[in-house]
């Protein structure tokens, strides 16, 4: 047995001793009375009788040792700012922050609804929250104003803190009118709106509600406020889970154990060099997601800075103004570990890969990437541009940190390309038998992926108000059993490591066979000419479903006319023929320029699936680029 799967393996025989060691990596006010209270499953209570506070971890302690070390590095390329704010600014301007929202009547246990770009004041609000006890609901800045409305519906927010406007691709995106569209469609009104004026956008300030950020940060320039502490069990956020229908579901998550599991994965996962308030000078972290998603709650904002790491937040895309701008940022702030996500790199991959050697990244040891499947064509190509390993990470809004990984802190252990690796510590995953509930131990078998409770500090613990949807959604939906259900398909090698095949709510089932379009996508992107492919199953009157492929060629041209699209399309059937049967032969093939996506980088595999079956696509709130939409409409109707 390897020192890692004792590691693992410890960490689910003995959880009480496993998880109060690593409860000694943040600080406590009073520690835990109890480690795991379980006794009402699958509800699991962390340090129960313990006292912390997030933003404490995250900002106070630091001020002892590294006060002027870098904290919180914002770098815009749609406006032109870069900005480093030290532990000691941060410290000042949370605590700015946590008296403009005491200032309009937030207390301990209220709703701040943060719907902002990707600026530090989005942070300050973050961090003032948690700082007095209160719950942030960070909404993605891309929803409009319905989705919007649900969420202030579901949080019932005290207070909503915005901004005039962001900008994407140099284009001010305004926020302020989809705000207040937002506050009159929703049944819950805000007390008061807290406004950044960036003066990209003018805004129409309602009076009496609208408050401007400039004027109560200069009436508390020198405001102190202290960190409130609050049991371990206290909640300190919501977050809403993405690509979701009907009513959002509110992720909401502990105190004490999203301190304890961020500070323990930043030691073993991402192998921070820091741990505690004391240490060396830190080191510069870049997470590329947002914060309306929970990767940037977990590794733009806290996990970083519990660990005394400066992180980078960017505001902008990874090709302006050129695509070798993220590369140039690792150079100047010497970025130690890098995280980001798969789309990402497949829009590097169609960049000039001179971008890549323009710059000196011998500081970068790792980069992370998360969110969806990592094709091995992709994995390959960064990991041979940048020289360094690259990590697959499989976790989900619910579990706020790595489910699946390699623990690279704990013990080295090779990736292999295609999975995101083993089990992290605490979670006991299993592969189960979707009908009949049972346990698939043997290798190479496809099951559902699942968890046994209790679940781990940091995953969420119930949904925002509603502990019925909580158990009915995630916890009985395997006959006979309760465990947590992750709606993936998994598969696990003779070696342990799991390999994911898309969503069990993503199945095919073509003649009777289920296949996941995972499996189709990895065969189809193996193909030379291949850049991106999203497959859906389309009903079929003979064979229930059959797999329709939108595929991005690497090489337009060769698709410009009918005979070259059809000699491709051929070429690509046969692939999968080869590779998977014929019984996962899409149906047809079709060429586009662009997939339709979420901003976060999900395929809208529903939407497409739906325009394929002349349905309505359904809520494109999220939709990066609605053309693309569109483009599938096209090739269908052809
Ligand atoms: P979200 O909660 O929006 O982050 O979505 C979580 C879902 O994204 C998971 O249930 C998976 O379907 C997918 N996902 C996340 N990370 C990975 C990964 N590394 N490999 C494959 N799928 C992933």
């Amino acid at each position: 047995m390897t020192g890692f799967s004792e590691f693992s393996r410890r960490s689910l025989d003995d959880r009480e001793g496993f998880w109060s060691e690593q409860a000694r990596l943040i600080d406590w006010k009073t520690p835990p009375v109890q480690v795991l209270d379980y006794s009402n499953p699958p509800f699991a209570r962390w340090f129960v009788g313990g006292t912390t506070n997030l933003c404490h971890n995250a900002v106070d302690r630091h001020l002892k040792d590294r006060a002027d070390q870098a904290a919180l590095i914002f770098v815009s390329t749609e406006t032109n700012e870069e900005t480093t704010y030290t532990f000691r600014q941060l410290h000042a301007e949370v605590q700015r922050m946590a008296a403009a929202l005491k200032d309009l009547g937030v207390q301990k246990g209220d709703r701040v609804l943060i719907y902002m770009p990707m600026i530090a004041e989005a942070a300050f609000a973050m961090l003032a929250c948690t700082r007095i006890g209160a719950l942030h609901s960070v909404v993605f800045g891309g929803f409009a104003s319905v989705s919007l409305a649900s969420r202030i519906d579901d949080a019932t927010p005290k207070v909503i803190v915005s901004a005039d406007a962001g900008s994407r691709s140099g284009k001010v995106v305004e926020y302020k009118p989809l705000l207040d569209a937002a506050i009159d469609l929703a049944n819950h009104k805000p007390t008061a709106v807290l406004l950044v004026d960036r003066k990209l956008a003018a805004m129409k300030i309602v009076a009496g509600r609208d408050q401007l950020w400039g004027d109560l940060r200069q009436k508390h320039l020198n405001s102190t406020v202290e960190c409130e502490w609050v049991d371990a069990t206290h909640p300190s956020y919501t977050l809403y889970t993405s690509g979701t229908t009907g009513k959002p579901k509110g992720v909401q998550r502990d105190t004490g154990g999203y301190a304890v599991a961020l500070a323990a994965s930043m030691k073993h996962i991402f192998c921070a060099p820091l741990q505690g308030a004391s240490g060396p000078a830190g080191e510069t972290y870049f997470c590329t997601s947002d914060i309306g998603w929970v990767v940037g709650h977990s590794y733009i904002i806290y996990g970083p800075l519990i660990a005394g790491m400066a992180t980078i937040m960017y505001e902008g895309l990874p090709t302006r103004p050129d695509a070798g701008v993220w590369w140039s940022l690792v150079e100047k702030y010497k970025v130690t570990v890098m995280f980001s996500a798969p789309t990402a790199v497949r829009v590097l991959k169609k960049q000039d890969p001179a971008f890549l050697k323009k710059y000196d990244l011998s500081s970068l040891r790792a980069l992370f990437l998360a969110g969806e499947p990592l094709d091995e064509p992709t994995a390959r190509w960064i990991s041979e541009s940048l020289g360094v390993p690259i990590i697959d990470n499989y976790w989900q809004t619910e579990s706020g940190w790595p489910i699946l990984t390699i623990a690279n802190g704990v013990e080295k252990a090779p990736s292999k390309f295609g999975s995101p690796g083993v089990p992290m510590y605490g979670y006991d995953v299993k592969l189960i038998d979707e009908n009949t509930g049972d346990e698939l131990e043997g290798p190479d078998q496809k099951g559902v992926v699942a968890i046994e409770g209790p679940m781990p500090p940091g995953f969420m613990q119930t949904v925002w108000r509603d502990d019925a949807r909580f158990v009915s959604t995630y916890w009985k939906s395997i006959p006979g059993k309760l465990v947590y259900n992750t709606f993936d398909w998994g598969v696990r090698d003779k070696d342990g490591y799991f390999f994911i095949l898309g969503r069990t709510d993503d199945v095919i089932n073509v003649a009777g066979h289920r296949l996941g379009t995972r499996e189709i996508e990895e065969s189809i992107s193996s193909h030379p000419n291949v850049a991106e492919v999203a497959v859906v199953g389309v009903a079929d009157a003979l064979k229930g479903q059959v797999a329709m492929a939108f595929v991005v060629p690497k090489n337009a041209a060769v698709v410009a006319d009918a005979a070259g699209a059809l000699k491709l399309e051929g070429e690509i059937m046969k692939q999968v023929d080869g590779q998977l049967g014929a019984v996962a032969r899409p149906a047809r093939v079709r060429f586009v320029t662009v997939l339709p996506k979420t901003r976060s980088g999900k395929l809208l595999r529903r939407a497409i699936q739906a325009v394929c079956e002349g349905r309505d696509a359904g809520d494109l709130t999220t939709i990066e680029d609605p053309t693309a939409l569109q483009q599938i409409r096209d090739v269908v109707a052809r």
